[in-house]
């Protein structure tokens, strides 16, 4: 089995299935990590990826690199990209791989007995030589690394909730502590206030946006 087997093995593991997104995710943590001269996978945080979505793609990636969530070396940019930046975080040397753009037609080069799209690149994008199959771009990130991954012990608690927040990732309102949400807008609303914008917003005899009557 080669390298590439045994990672795919292991994604797959998780899945079970083995899927195109998972086999460039696994593509993209080996050739990231030749590009920034780093040993896979790891089990320090030297390593730190950035993903561009969630789903199969980041499984291939964490078991190319040992980068994960769980070890806070894993982060989702959810940008709707299978793209991925890895960090050096000791030299904060970076690099955002992608695909070519038109990998999926190059594929069947690679798969020439796959008649459908799904087979024809599950096949080429493992066989495909790095060059043709992604762009490997250095990169700056714009949050400097020591804030990105913050240091350990460090809580806050916000100054309208309470919740206590950790990692430095409070913001601050003159001198004090809010937490994300607080500060706004937050990706969540309290069900109790979803009646009460609702009703503001829309006036009940026209249904347009709220008005004086
Ligand atoms: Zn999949
Ligand atoms: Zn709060």
């Amino acid at each position: 089995m080669t390298l590439l087997d045994n990672i795919l093995e292991l994604s797959s593991s998780w899945h079970k299935h083995l899927c195109p997104r998972q086999v460039l995710g696994a593509r993209m943590g080996l050739a990231g990590a030749a590009a920034l001269g780093l040993e896979i996978p790891r089990s320090d945080k030297r390593l730190l990826a950035i993903v561009e979505t969630d789903g199969c793609f980041s499984s291939g990636l964490e078991a190319a690199t040992g980068c994960s969530v769980r070890h806070r070396t894993l982060r989702v940019a959810d940008y709707g990209k299978i793209a991925v930046t890895l960090v050096d975080v000791k030299t904060e040397t970076a690099v955002r791989i992608a695909p070519q753009l038109d990998v999926r037609q190059k594929a069947y080069a690679y798969a020439p007995d796959e008649k459908k799209h799904y087979y024809a690149q599950l096949v080429g994008y493992q066989h495909m030589p790095d060059a043709e199959l992604l762009t490997i771009q250095p990169v700056r990130l714009q949050t400097p690394i020591g804030q990105i991954v913050s240091r350990a012990g460090v809580r806050v608690n916000c100054a309208v909730c309470g919740e206590e927040i950790i990692n430095e990732r409070e913001m601050m309102w003159g001198e004090r502590p809010l937490c994300v949400a607080c500060a706004g807008p937050a990706y969540y609303m309290p069900e109790e206030l979803v009646f009460v914008v609702k009703a503001r917003k829309t006036c009940p005899d026209c249904q347009s946006a709220s008005h004086s009557q």
